[in-house]
């Protein structure tokens, strides 16, 4: 087989040999149910106790303030609307970001139906929410503000201690989708004064299907799936022991290995940027160049389709990603792209690369290579590309 190059570690990740090797024994021999009373069932319980204590550890949290969902975004849509629901009385307006995940977005416009009204702040050229206007944007009837700790499009890390202060004390509740941040950054719930923090394994070398919403203690938040009694009654459901377990050891090994592992991505990431930007012209970075996760890298080059240049770098061997919202399989230029202020053609040449402890400087210098290979390829078939030449020559 060729040799691959995965950079779209922000879509997700490769599950950790460590991580499949501590679920094993929780698919087959210790199966048992953790509400049952037996013994194999104690060893399900005992193994979900140390993950959520594993995960409250790197947050700063506490054990019961640890709620397992079935992952980024579930958590999501629970904190929205269950926040939604149990604040109504004193209050319908949220504010968020037009940056922000559609488990976000989407989830805000389903509760704009039901009667909420959000504010979607704007950001700055690099992505950045703007304080002043967070502060102009809180109204009497504020019951929430939820903004990323880090887009996963452009990198771009929020100043949520900043957030988590204003909305302290204004007395709103604050909730941060951490599913880029959380083992990638330092994160301390207290710190920066985070009432609700989503999170999800599969980005962190976790199995996928595996999340957790954080809830800080006094948040009154309703029960988001009704059944039995586990996760202290709030999130109902037979707990998915190996992905919880799986989970544990993924939060636990990143936590571990953050200090060293994010120094040598930034430096690579700073490389990748820095070789792009010198060696090919008419390109730009999007996110903040400092304020930025350490695997993240997200390149808009002139008169080239996102797509075409996707499809070519994967032929090469190279897993990326880009701009446009092919999920869902239409065009449409990225939200995050249009809201940092690109105009839809420039959006539309966006790619985003997203590194992996894995990664090397081999596999960047072949991904630049690569690159400017195929763009040099793409730009002597655009006809847009040969009019800018032609202007330029005269
Ligand atoms: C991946 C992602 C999600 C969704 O998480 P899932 O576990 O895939 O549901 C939510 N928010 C952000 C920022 C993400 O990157």
């Amino acid at each position: 087989m060729k040799k691959m190059i995965y950079l779209d570690n922000a879509a997700t990740t490769k599950t950790a040999p460590e991580v499949v090797e501590a679920m094993i024994p929780y698919f087959t021999e210790n199966y048992g149910n953790p509400s049952s009373i037996y013994e194999i069932a104690g060893r399900s319980k005992a193994a979900v106790t140390k993950a959520r204590e594993s995960i409250a550890r790197v947050l700063g949290a506490k054990t019961e303030e640890i709620y397992f969902t079935a992952g980024g975004s579930e958590a999501d849509n629970w904190a929205l609307k269950a926040a939604f629901d149990a604040y109504s009385s004193k209050g319908k307006h949220i504010i968020t970001t037009k940056i922000e995940h559609h488990a976000i977005l989407h989830t805000c416009e389903y509760l704009e139906s039901k009667g909420a009204e959000i504010t979607y702040l704007d950001v700055d050229e690099n992505g950045v929410v703007k304080l002043d206007e967070l502060e102009k944007a809180i109204r009497p009837d504020t019951i929430l503000i939820s903004v990323m700790f880090a887009n996963n499009e452009i990198g771009t890390i929020q100043p949520i201690k900043e957030i988590g202060l204003i909305a302290r004390e204004h007395d709103i509740l604050f909730h941060t989708d951490a599913v880029q941040a959380f083992g990638q950054v330092p994160i301390n719930v207290d710190e920066y004064h985070i009432d609700m923090l989503s999170s999800s394994a599969h980005k962190i070398n976790g199995p996928k299907g595996i999340g957790f919403l954080y809830i800080r203690k006094g948040v009154k938040i309703r029960s988001f799936v009704h059944g039995g009694g586990q996760e202290r009654k709030r999130r109902a459901g037979t707990e998915n022991v190996p992905g919880i377990v799986g989970y544990g050891v993924a939060a636990e090994m990143a936590a571990a290995t953050m200090e060293e592992r994010t120094k040598k991505e930034c430096e690579l990431r700073d490389y990748l940027i820095g070789r792009i930007l010198n060696e090919i012209p008419y390109c730009r970075l999007n996110g903040d160049p400092v304020k930025r996760l350490p695997n993240n890298v997200n390149i808009s080059f002139q008169f080239i389709e996102g797509e075409s240049l996707l499809i070519m770098l994967d032929m090469e061997g190279i897993a990326a990603s880009s701009g446009s919202a092919c999920t869902s399989g239409s065009l449409d230029p990225s939200h995050v792209l249009l809201a940092i202020g690109l105009p839809h053609e420039i959006a539309h040449g966006s790619l985003r690369m997203t590194l992996s402890a894995e990664t090397t400087k081999e596999d960047i210098d072949f991904t630049v290579e690569t690159i400017k290979k195929i763009v040099g390829r793409l730009r002597s078939m655009s006809p847009l590309y040969e009019d800018f030449m032609k202007k330029q020559e005269k």
